[in-house]
C-alpha cells in the first residue's frame, strides 16, 4: 500500500460521489493544489470511509473557485484516507485498522503509509490542519483538539464555540500533526446533511482566508469547552440493543441515547440494562485503566452513572460501537486566565 501523491486536482475528482472516487485514486492519496501562498492549509477526509461531509465541502469548494476562477489564497493540500471503505460506504473492513488510530507509528501496512503522509506534511511546513468527521449518532457540530494552546482554540472555534479538548486515543491524525501547526478535528454531524457540507464549506472559506492565528484567547466565556475524561466499550463478543426487549442480548442501551450527547446527565441517569451478568462493560481512562467502578453502578438489570457527565458521540450503530465505543463521557472545563 504506497501512498499516491497528485500535484494538481486528478480529472473527475470534483464530480464523484465519494463511494466512486476509488475509480480514480487507486487508494489513499494526497492531492495538493496550488495557491497564492506556499504553506499549505491541510485537509484531512475520509479516514473513515462512511463519513462524507469533508469531501463534499471540499469539492464544493473548489468547484466553486474554478467557476467563479478565483484562486486559493494558500496552497491545500488534501488527503483522502480510506477510499477501499468509501466505496463501500462503511468506516473500515475488519481487516483494516482504523485510519484515525495509525498516526503515531507500528508495523502495519498503513502504519508505513502514515509515515509516507507525515513526511510530506513536514516538508511542506502546513499553515494548520483540519481533518474532518461525521459521527453516527446525533451530536452538535463541534471541534476537538489535542492541545490547550490558544492558536488551536482559536482555529478549533472558527467552526464551533463547542470545544473538546481530548488526549487519547492516540494515534489519532489531529495529534500527530499537533506537533508541527495548529490542528483540529471537527465532528460536522452525522454524513449527508445537506447543513454539515455547507457549514464546513464556510468554515474552510474562513481558514483558507486567514492571514495568522491569533495567539491570544479573545471572549473565553463564549466557548463551551468539554475535556473527554473516559470511552465506553462493550465486550467484543457481546450483543447489543437499543430498547428495552433483551432477547437475545447481553446489554441494551436506552432508546434515544444519542439524544443526550453533550447534555448534563445527573449521578444516577438509567442508560441501559445488562441482560447477561457475566459481562461487564469497560470504562477506559486517559491511562487506558478500566475505572468502571467509578461511573458504572449494576442495579439488578439497570446500568446507571455513579456521577454527573456529559456523554459525547454514543451512538446506536451497532457496527461502529463495536469498531470504535459506545460513546464517551466528558466533563465541563474551564480554560485557565
Ligand atoms: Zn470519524
Amino acid at each position: 500500500m504506497d501512498l499516491k501523491i497528485f500535484d494538481s486536482v486528478p480529472d473527475g475528482f470534483l464530480d464523484l460521489a465519494p463511494n466512486e472516487l476509488r475509480q480514480i485514486l487507486p487508494g489513499p492519496s494526497l492531492i495538493h493544489c496550488r495557491g497564492k501562498k506556499r504553506s499549505p492549509l491541510f485537509l484531512a477526509t475520509l479516514l473513515h470511509g462512511n463519513e462524507t461531509t469533508g469531501i463534499r465541502a471540499i469539492q464544493k469548494l473548489l468547484k466553486k473557485r474554478r467557476a467563479e476562477n478565483r484562486v486559493l489564497e494558500r496552497d491545500a493540500v488534501i488527503f483522502v484516507g480510506n477510499v477501499e471503505a468509501a466505496k463501500n460506504n462503511v468506516r473500515r473492513f475488519s481487516k483494516q485498522p482504523d485510519y484515525n488510530r495509525i498516526w503515531n507509528g507500528g508495523n502495519l501496512p498503513e502504519h508505513r503509509l502514515a509515515a509516507q503522509v507525515l513526511a510530506y506534511f513536514k516538508a511542506a511546513r502546513a499553515f494548520a490542519s483540519i481533518d474532518i468527521h461525521n459521527t453516527s449518532g446525533k451530536n452538535p457540530h463541534y471541534s476537538c483538539i489535542n492541545r490547550l494552546e490558544a492558536p488551536f482554540i482559536n482555529l478549533a472555534r472558527l467552526f464551533s464555540q463547542t470545544l473538546v479538548y481530548f488526549t487519547r486515543p492516540k494515534g489519532v491524525l489531529s495529534m500527530a500533526l499537533a506537533e508541527y501547526c495548529p490542528s483540529v478535528t471537527i465532528e460536522s454531524g452525522q454524513p449527508g446533511d445537506p447543513y454539515g457540507e455547507q457549514h464546513v464549506y464556510e468554515f474552510l472559506e474562513k481558514c483558507l482566508g486567514l492571514k495568522a492565528i491569533p495567539g491570544k484567547v479573545e471572549a473565553k466565556d463564549d466557548l463551551y469547552v468539554y475535556h473527554t475524561i473516559v470511552r465506553i466499550q462493550v465486550p467484543k463478543e457481546a450483543r447489543l440493543g437499543f430498547d428495552e426487549n433483551f432477547e437475545g442480548k447481553d446489554f441494551s442501551f436506552v432508546p434515544n441515547l444519542d439524544a443526550r450527547n453533550f447534555t448534563e446527565l445527573p449521578e444516577g441517569s438509567l442508560i441501559g440494562w445488562r441482560f447477561n451478568p457475566e459481562l461487564n462493560l469497560a470504562v477506559m481512562d486517559e491511562s487506558d485503566r478500566d475505572v468502571e467502578s467509578d461511573f458504572i453502578e449494576y442495579r439488578g438489570r439497570e446500568i446507571r452513572l455513579k456521577r454527573p457527565v456529559v456523554p459525547s458521540m454514543f451512538s446506536l450503530d451497532e457496527q461502529i460501537v463495536h469498531q470504535d465505543c459506545l460513546g464517551y463521557l466528558m466533563e465541563r472545563y474551564n480554560l485557565p486566565d
